[in-house]
């Protein structure tokens, strides 16, 4: 999850009111709970490796232990290197008897050092376990290797194919496996994406929304001279940038979700020298995918308006993380996932996030029905990101009983 994912936890969808849920499925409910201490062991020995973006000899650790993990279960596997930062994709799948094509989806790298994992190894304490990476996403790759222990105890196989991506680059927006993410999620029925969810956020909640994310870049070239001697020949790119940085304060657009911040600016090289050069950086967040090119458009139209002559502005803007926009295949996903967690008595929300995700990768525009995609199905925790980064263990049950559960009831929906 990109870094302000959790702070910018925005417009909780708040929920109806708790319906008369039906029972626990008792057979997939004593599954997941036998699956407890060996989740715990798993994260224990995934944690304690360390996997931060580009640490290849960590990255290739982990990704031996996932492959003889994934094929024990049944999987065959490939690897698929992810060129810019190191590291390999696994892809793991495995026929049922059913039709759905169901993809479970996360990543195996961590924002941590190496030398963080020796440092603080995993522990639990006060309910809460502790270690680089331990809820994001380590506790998700936990999630959907013992969901597939659970479905294997229930002899469940009634999917039509079970595929699991494993990429080791999403903390620097997945550069290597993104097109990887893509081309698989474009042939299933189904994605379940496996970031954790936010204890800080006071209720448990799964994802249904996540913002793409843009750079945006500004610069301004002016004319070099003496601040002394001859100011007037001078044309002051930092006066003009912040001109435009003034006019372009509004490119936001709240009711959409949009927003565009300015957030790093540099210019001028000494004290006694008129600023010949200039720049700024942005960075931009959207729901609704045409934002970007609004944003271009009414951007580039604006800057053509200069308080100091004779200056060459120009604006861009980059494109990061696309992403999941509202929609009601995700929609009617996220109520079923609300369902499931209500047989347990259990209170879900259905949450739009600041944040992008790799499920901005999975969705497909052009068919925005298929795959059906959901986020958040991990373990939840919170301080993502920093030392303090924990997940909560009584969240290890309920949450498999919701990710095992959403899987059988998807395999058996007829196909659309
Ligand atoms: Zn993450």
């Amino acid at each position: 999850m990109r870094p302000n994912a959790a702070l910018a936890l925005a417009l909780l969808v708040i929920l109806s009111p708790v319906a008369a849920w039906a029972a626990p499925d008792e057979a997939v409910l004593a599954a997941v709970k036998a699956q407890d201490g060996p989740y715990r062991e798993t994260l224990k020995g995934l944690v304690d490796v360390d996997t931060g973006t580009g640490d290849v000899p960590g990255l290739a650790k982990v990704e031996a232990v996932l492959r003889s993990r994934l094929e024990a279960a049944g999987l065959a596997v490939e690897s698929r290197a992810a060129p810019a930062f190191g590291g390999n994709t696994l892809i793991g799948t495995r026929s049922g008897t059913g039709t759905r094509k169901i993809m479970l989806l996360v990543h195996y790298d961590t924002v941590f050092a190496t030398g963080d994992a020796a440092k603080r190894p995993y522990t639990e304490r006060d309910s809460r376990a502790y270690g680089p990476g331990v809820a994001d996403a380590k506790g998700g790759i936990a999630m959907i290797l013992h969901l597939m222990a659970a479905l294997e105890t229930l002899r469940f196989d009634r999917y039509g194919t079970l595929t699991v991506v494993f990429n080791p680059d999403e903390e620097r927006g997945s550069r290597g496996s993104r097109d990887e993410i893509a081309r698989v999620a474009r042939e299933q029925d189904v994605v379940l994406s496996f970031e954790p969810s936010f204890a800080d956020a006071g209720v448990d909640a799964v994802t249904v929304a996540t913002k793409g994310i843009n750079y945006a870049s500004l610069t301004v070239k002016g004319r070099a001279s003496h601040a002394g001697g001859a100011p007037e020949a001078g044309r002051n790119a930092v006066v003009e940038l912040a001109h435009q940085i003034l006019q372009l304060q509004d490119l936001g657009d709240s009711g959409k979700g949009t927003s565009l911040h300015w957030t790093v600016v540099q210019g001028g090289t000494k004290p006694n020298i008129i600023p010949e050069a200039a720049r700024a950086e942005g960075d931009m967040r959207y729901f609704v995918p045409g934002e970007y090119d609004r944003v271009l458009t009414q951007a580039r139209r604006i800057v053509g308006s200069h308080r100091v002559p004779d200056t060459q502005v120009s604006f861009d803007l980059a494109r990061g993380r696309p992403p999941l926009p509202q929609n009601p295949a995700t929609q009617a996903l996220g109520e079923r996932a609300r369902a499931i967690y209500g047989e347990l008595g259990a209170p879900l929300a259905l949450a739009e996030i600041g944040g992008g995700t790799d499920a901005g990768y999975a969705f497909q525009p052009d068919s925005p029905a298929k795959p059906a995609l959901l986020e958040s199905l991990g373990i939840v925790g919170g301080h993502y990101h920093s030392a303090d980064e924990f997940a909560v263990l009584a969240s290890i049950t309920p949450r498999l009983y919701l990710a095992t559960r959403l899987v059988m009831e998807v395999s058996q929906e007829s196909g659309r």
